[in-house]
C-alpha cells in the first residue's frame, strides 16, 4: 500500500490527532503514519482519532477498519454500491471504496433514469397535481390526498428505490483519491446503526423529482423534498470527514414557483435526526445549499442524545441551518462561515439554537460582506443556549449572542449545561481559518 501523502497544512492536524499509541514521521512530500504494530494506516482503514469530537466517545468510531479482504470493495456504479453495502442488518465490518462519481439515478445496467421514468405508469403529472391541490379550490387546511397525491407518492417511491443507499453498521464509505469520487443524485442513509465513517466524497445534485405540497407548513405553505445527501436517523458513532456537499449543477435560483412558493427539490445536505448521537462532522465543505444541516427533526426529537461536534468545516453559499440545533449538546469550533451570497444563495442565518439546544460555538470565523448584519448570524426560539468565545467576524472578536439578543425578542441563553472535553485539534485562534481551511477541507484532499 502506498503511503498516504498529505498537504503540508494537513500534517499538523494529523500529528496532533493521532493517538498516543500511534507514531508519525513525516518525510519529504508525504507523511507516513504507523500504528503500534508498524502497519501503515491508509485513508480507507483510518479510525476516528482519539478525542476527536463526540464520535470518539465510548467505543469510538472505527467504521470498517477491521474489514477482511472479502468485505473490502471498490465500486463505480450504482448497482455496485448497492451490492457492496449489502444488507442493512449485516454488521460485518466493511470498506466500500467509491471510484469516480456514481450517478444514483441509473438502473442496474447503468442507464440514466429521469423523473419521467419514475413517473411512468403511476398516473402522476405535475400539471394534474397542481390542478388538484390549488389552494384556490382545494383550500389550505388539509394535506393533499387522493388520486394525484397517491400517484406522486408512488412515483417518489420508485425514485427512492434507486437513490437511497442504506449503510450498515461498522462500515467505511470512502472516495478513492484522484478519481473525483462521490455520489450525484443520491442519499446515504445511516439509520439505526452504529459505527460508520463517510469520507473523501463529493455529494451533488441530491434532488427529489416529486416534491410534496404542504399548505399547512408555515403561513404560506411549502414544497418539501425527501432526500438529504447524507442522512442520519437514530445513528450512533458517525464520522463525516473531508466531504463536499453542493446542489450543483441545479441551483435553487432555477427552482420554479407554484402556489406562490418555491418548488424546492432539495432537502438537507447532512441531517442528524431521530435520536442520532455521538457524531463528528469534520473538514467538510458545505456549499450552494439552503437547508444544510438539521440536528433534531422536531422540538421533541429526543433527549440526552443529538450530541454532535462540528469542526474545521467550510460553509459557503449557505442559506440556513449551519446547523439548526435542537435539544442536544453541540460543539461548533474552528469553522469558517463565508456569508457572501454565492450562486444566488443569500444567507438567512448560520447557527440556530432552539428547543433547549446546548451549543458551544468557539473560535469560528465569519466572513461577512459589507452591509451584512452580525445580529443575523444566529437564530433561536428563546429556549436554546449558545456559549463560547473567540469567534471572529472579519477578523474582529465579536460576541454574536450579544449582537443577536440586542436585536431580537426571543433571546439566546448564554449558559450551557456541559463543557466539551473531546476537542482534538481545537485551535484557540480562528484567525487563520479562512486561509487554512481553503485547502484542507472537502473531498479530493485526502491522499
Ligand atoms: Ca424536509
Ligand atoms: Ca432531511
Amino acid at each position: 500500500m502506498a503511503a498516504p501523502s498529505h498537504r503540508r497544512s494537513l500534517r499538523k492536524r494529523r500529528l496532533v490527532a493521532v493517538s498516543a499509541a500511534v507514531l508519525a514521521a513525516g518525510t519529504g512530500a508525504g507523511v507516513f503514519v504507523w500504528n503500534a504494530n508498524a502497519t501503515a494506516v491508509d485513508l480507507y482503514h483510518q479510525a476516528l482519532p482519539a478525542k476527536d469530537g463526540w464520535a470518539a466517545s465510548g467505543t469510538g468510531t472505527t467504521g470498517g477498519a477491521k474489514a477482511d479482504s472479502a468485505h473490502t470493495f471498490t465500486v463505480g456504479t450504482r448497482a455496485g454500491l448497492v451490492k457492496a453495502l449489502g444488507s442493512a442488518s449485516d454488521t460485518t465490518p466493511r470498506i466500500v471504496r467509491i471510484k469516480g462519481t456514481i450517478d444514483a439515478n441509473t438502473d442496474d445496467s447503468g442507464k440514466k433514469l429521469t423523473c419521467s421514468d419514475y413517473a411512468a405508469g403511476t398516473g402522476y403529472s405535475l400539471s394534474a397535481y397542481l390542478k388538484a391541490y390549488d389552494p384556490a379550490t382545494y383550500g389550505r387546511s388539509k394535506l393533499p390526498s387522493g388520486t394525484q397525491e397517491n400517484a406522486r407518492a408512488a412515483a417518489q417511491k420508485k425514485q427512492a428505490k434507486q437513490v437511497e443507499f442504506k449503510v450498515p453498521a461498522n462500515t467505511t464509505v470512502v472516495g478513492v483519491p484522484g478519481t473525483n469520487a462521490g455520489i450525484t443524485g443520491g442519499m446515504l442513509q445511516i439509520q439505526n446503526v452504529d459505527n460508520v465513517i463517510v469520507r473523501n466524497l463529493a455529494f451533488s445534485a441530491t434532488e427529489d423529482c416529486f416534491p410534496q405540497w404542504d399548505p399547512t407548513d408555515g403561513s404560506d405553505g411549502n414544497w418539501n423534498s425527501a432526500y438529504d445527501s447524507v442522512t442520519l436517523r437514530g445513528a450512533t458513532h458517525v464520522w463525516a470527514d473531508h466531504n463536499t456537499f453542493t446542489d450543483a449543477p441545479h441551483f435553487d435560483r432555477a427552482n420554479a414557483k407554484y402556489f406562490g412558493r418555491e418548488y424546492q427539490i432539495h432537502d438537507g445536505a447532512l441531517d442528524i435526526t431521530k435520536g442520532s448521537d455521538l457524531v463528528t462532522v469534520e473538514r467538510n465543505r458545505f456549499t450552494d445549499h439552503d437547508k444544510t444541516m438539521l440536528i433534531g427533526s422536531s422540538d421533541t426529537d429526543s433527549t440526552g442524545r443529538l450530541r454532535v461536534s462540528i469542526h474545521h468545516n467550510v460553509w459557503k453559499g449557505i442559506v440556513q441551518r449551519a446547523p439548526l440545533t435542537r435539544l442536544g449538546q453541540v460543539h461548533i469550533y474552528n469553522n469558517w462561515y463565508d456569508t457572501t451570497t454565492v450562486d444566488g444563495y443569500a444567507p438567512l442565518y448560520s447557527i440556530n439554537s432552539r428547543a433547549k439546544a446546548q451549543v458551544v460555538a468557539e473560535a469560528n470565523y465569519w466572513t461577512v460582506p459589507s452591509g451584512g448584519k452580525v445580529a443575523k448570524l444566529l437564530g433561536g426560539d428563546g429556549t436554546g443556549s449558545l456559549a463560547g468565545s473567540g469567534n471572529l467576524v472579519n477578523g474582529t472578536v465579536t460576541d454574536l449572542v450579544a449582537a443577536y439578543n440586542a436585536a431580537s425578542s426571543k433571546k439566546i441563553r448564554t449558559t450551557v449545561d456541559w463543557t466539551p472535553t473531546l476537542t482534538a485539534g481545537l485551535e484557540q485562534s480562528a484567525r487563520n481559518l479562512p486561509t487554512d481551511l481553503a485547502t484542507t477541507t472537502g473531498s479530493g484532499m485526502l491522499r
